[in-house]
């Protein structure tokens, strides 16, 4: 299915509905278990696709309805970390210090994560489909090491382990697959020396759509703080980009509504598609379309339209439901508007 111009999609994350997850709440524990849960998490993830649907997004996802946590949901599944032994660890750069579980043998993944739950979703649209994992990078900044020694070595592992997971996605009939690396704007030095290396291996062989999701992080108080230290202008990626632009990733999401990220930095993504973000997360208030509008315009001063998309900037999932719906119809809503004026 050919896509239109200015299409449209969504970092991933959608709210949980009350009958599934206690809302307007990250990580809140099931109200179900067993069959019951799986049968919820199905019934969320259609009327996810259904709203989707409804407000003219191109590529869907499965709203992020199955995993409680965009990390953890992976690594859950995984051999060789020890959830029981907690390591207290300041993550993303000491922004939020947690427990996080820890790494004490090899990493190998005996079974399928997230594929059955893919083909589900796959079998309940006709629109593209995307399904997002965690890059290895923001992996290995979510879990301790007590195996591995160093972090690229670490990372490197995740990455075969995602790597298996993305080529069975594909096999399932994912349209995208897109990973998550909040880290990527916090280890910029890393990043260059292996962090987009891994993220290679991790979406090597794959034929579909790649993603990559870089952020500055949900609109929660701990990134609210964190965002005011980094100036007028959030300049981070000029750093990472010219590299970026080198990798075998085809897609860049980031956040380019109400942010301080200098839209002309996507000059240095020229042969990317990019992911841009017109919808604020950090912000209740709906977007119109003129605003969304206003920033695929902006996005076109530094990129030929046949490579700009419509995005959120990151996961609505902290939301009510009811402003996450407005805001997915405002962004179909923009970027049909945008596309009024530059059609083919
Ligand atoms: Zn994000």
């Amino acid at each position: 299915m050919s896509l239109p111009l200015f299409p449209t999609t969504l970092a991933g994350s959608l709210p949980k509905p009350a009958w599934l997850a206690e809302p307007e709440k990250l990580w809140a524990a099931w109200k179900h278990e067993g069959s019951a849960l799986q049968a919820a998490k199905e019934d969320a993830a259609q009327l996810w696709l259904k709203i989707q649907e409804d407000a003219g997004i191109d590529t869907v996802t499965d709203g992020e309805q199955f995993r409680m946590h965009f990390v953890h949901g992976f690594m859950e599944q995984l051999q060789g970390i020890d959830w029981q032994k907690k390591t207290k660890m300041g993550i993303r750069d000491n922004r939020y210090v947690v427990d996080v579980p820890t790494v004490t043998a090899a990493v190998a993944r005996p079974k399928a994560v997230h594929v059955a739950d893919a083909k589900f979703t796959r079998a309940h649209t006709k629109r593209q489909l995307k399904i997002t994992l965690p890059g290895p990078m923001t992996i290995c900044d979510t879990v301790a090491d007590g195996h591995y020694g160093r972090r690229a070595d670490m990372a490197m592992a995740f990455a075969a382990v995602l790597n298996q997971e993305a080529r069975e996605l594909q096999a399932a009939g994912v349209d995208v697959i897109q990973f998550d690396e909040p880290a990527f704007n916090v280890f910029m030095g890393e990043v260059n020396e292996w962090g987009i290396a891994a993220l290679e291996k991790a979406a090597e062989g794959l034929t579909c759509k790649t993603a990559v999701h870089i952020c500055y992080g949900y609109g929660i108080e701990a990134n609210n703080k964190w965002k005011e230290t980094l100036g007028e202008q959030w300049q981070q990626y000029d750093q990472i980009f010219p590299a970026l632009n080198k990798s075998r990733i085809g897609q860049v999401s980031l956040e380019c509504a109400g942010s301080k990220v200098p839209i002309s930095l996507i000059r240095h993504l020229a042969d990317k598609q990019i992911l841009v973000g017109v919808i604020d997360v950090a912000d209740q208030r709906i977007e119109t379309p003129e605003q969304v509008a206003a920033i695929l315009e902006a996005a076109l001063e530094h990129a030929d339209k046949e490579r700009v998309h419509a995005c959120t900037n990151c996961g609505l999932a902290p939301f009510p439901k009811g402003v996450a719906a407005a805001k997915l119809n405002a962004l179909g809503a923009g970027a049909a508007l945008a596309r009024k004026k530059h059609a083919r």
